[in-house]
């Protein structure tokens, strides 16, 4: 057996062979695109690739090729003077494909401006998203004496159960709004920490189909729906060309405990027109969240999309309106009085003003969602003893307790329950609510 190296073009007619080599190029011919048409001059490699191609023709649709020779003797015939993988690479003949190898399939979405066109917002709407972005302001800055609370499910994933929540809280809210100022959770985004559904904008029919252009349109037309019930939005944004799609009908949102550290989220948050909460890492570490309010109140350049959907270089003017949010993390809950008195000199040292908002799900009650009134009213006692760092608090709620499994069949879902995080049901988030307004009343003596 001969390997011959280095490579003779013109005399690689006549080398020898052997299996692999026939199993390398054939392998080659098969991944290789022809990037341009052979000259008009054929060499003797250009005939060897053209009996090499009617050669594979015929093996691919089985034909006894016209030689009458065996298949294996066609392509060890064939295969005689063929170059390497390599060799044509070499000679620029071929173009190795180095994109795209693991995309299945690109789908155009229509543009944001498309989508304003089609779902717009009304100009009561408009109005009353920038009232509710001036009210958290004022009460991030203390300004405004209020709770800030942002209660509702972890996600959206039933639009029924949605409305019906959205309107029982729009009712609860009016009646304590002098005290506290309600947010509806109105999640569509879902981070994972491997695997599982990410929302009802990624897969809208919960059977993943992922039909991302029905999320944006079912996300726009739910926000508009809670708006109009007189109750503010908050949401998390995950994916950094979402809030083109949204952003105009939120009125607070999270960067979550998985992105707070990411670059790409926080140059968004820059840009963003209304307050947000980064949350602290899921290590219980302050460090990212602290960095990360400092750099969206940046001006900064990035990469994103325009409202026409155009690939675009993003400037942003800074986004001020951002506080932290507890969270918990691995090693334990973070929102007693030591947690708060350490966020709130980090915050300070750092330049920043000390707005905490303590979620009082997740890693902060150990995700066992029947915790969260215990949290909740550490945090009240906290404000009654003269704290002034507390602005408010994340409840996670839906109209009946727990959590379900998910993936299964959508018709074996029970109403009103989450398929994410745990909650807690309706009637303990009412009375939570209740009781909250209760606790606050030093405040407001
Ligand atoms: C959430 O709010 O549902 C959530 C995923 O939060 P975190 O980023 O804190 O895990
Ligand atoms: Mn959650």
């Amino acid at each position: 057996m001969i390997w011959p190296t280095p490579i003779n073009w013109d005399a690689a007619e006549g080398w020898g062979l052997n299996a692999s080599f026939v199993g390398m190029f054939i392998g080659s011919a098969i991944m290789l695109r022809r990037e341009s048409r052979p000259p008009v001059k054929t060499t003797r490699v250009q005939q060897s690739e053209s009996r090499l191609n009617s050669a594979n023709k015929s093996l691919q649709s089985g034909r006894t090729p016209a030689l009458s020779r065996s298949r294996a003797s066609l392509v060890q015939n064939v295969c005689l003077a063929l170059p390497t993988t390599a060799q044509l690479l070499q000679r620029g003949r071929f173009m190795q494909r180095t994109s795209d190898i693991n995309v299945l399939s690109t789908s155009q979405l229509p543009s944001p401006a498309q989508l304003f066109e089609e779902l717009p917002k009304s100009a009561a709407q408009a109005e009353f998203i920038t009232r509710s972005r001036e009210d958290i302001h004022r009460v991030i800055f203390t300004e405004d004496k209020r709770f800030l609370l942002i209660v509702g499910p972890c996600s959206i994933h039933d639009l029924d159960a949605g409305r019906d929540y959205a309107k029982r809280l729009a009712k609860l809210a009016a009646e304590v709004s002098d005290r506290i100022m309600i947010v509806m959770r109105v999640y569509f985004e879902k981070p994972r920490t491997t695997v599982g559904w990410k929302g009802l904008i990624m897969d809208p029919h919960l059977d993943g189909t992922n039909d991302i252009a029905t999320g944006l349109r079912t996300a726009r037309k739910f926000l508009r729906e809670v708006l109009d019930l007189g109750l503010p939005t908050a949401t998390e944004l995950l994916d950094p060309i979402t809030p083109q799609y949204i952003s105009d009908l939120i009125s607070w949102s999270a960067i979550g405990a998985r992105t707070t550290e990411s670059q790409t989220h926080r140059q968004m948050a820059s840009g963003l027109s209304m307050p947000l909460g980064f949350k602290n890492g899921t290590d219980g570490t302050l460090g990212s969240a602290v960095n990360a309010i400092k750099a969206a109140a940046q001006p900064q350049t990035f990469l994103g999309v325009n409202i026409d959907g155009q690939a675009s270089a993003v400037a942003t003017a800074g986004n001020l309106n951002c506080h932290i949010v507890l969270r918990g993390g691995s090693s334990g809950p973070n929102y007693s009085p030591e947690d708060i008195a350490t966020t709130t000199s980090a915050l300070k040292k750092a330049g920043l003003f000390p707005s905490i908002l303590v979620d009082c799900s997740h890693a902060n009650s150990a995700k066992k969602p029947e915790l969260q009134p215990e949290v909740l009213s550490a945090v009240l006692q906290q404000i009654t003893a003269g704290d002034e760092s507390i602005i408010g608090a994340m409840i996670e709620s839906n109209l009946a307790a727990g959590t379900q499994p998910f993936p299964q069949p959508k018709s074996d879902l029970k109403y009103g329950v989450s398929i994410t995080d745990g909650c807690i049901d309706w009637p303990t988030t009412e009375k939570l609510i209740r009781d909250t307004y209760t606790a606050l009343s030093p405040r407001f003596a």
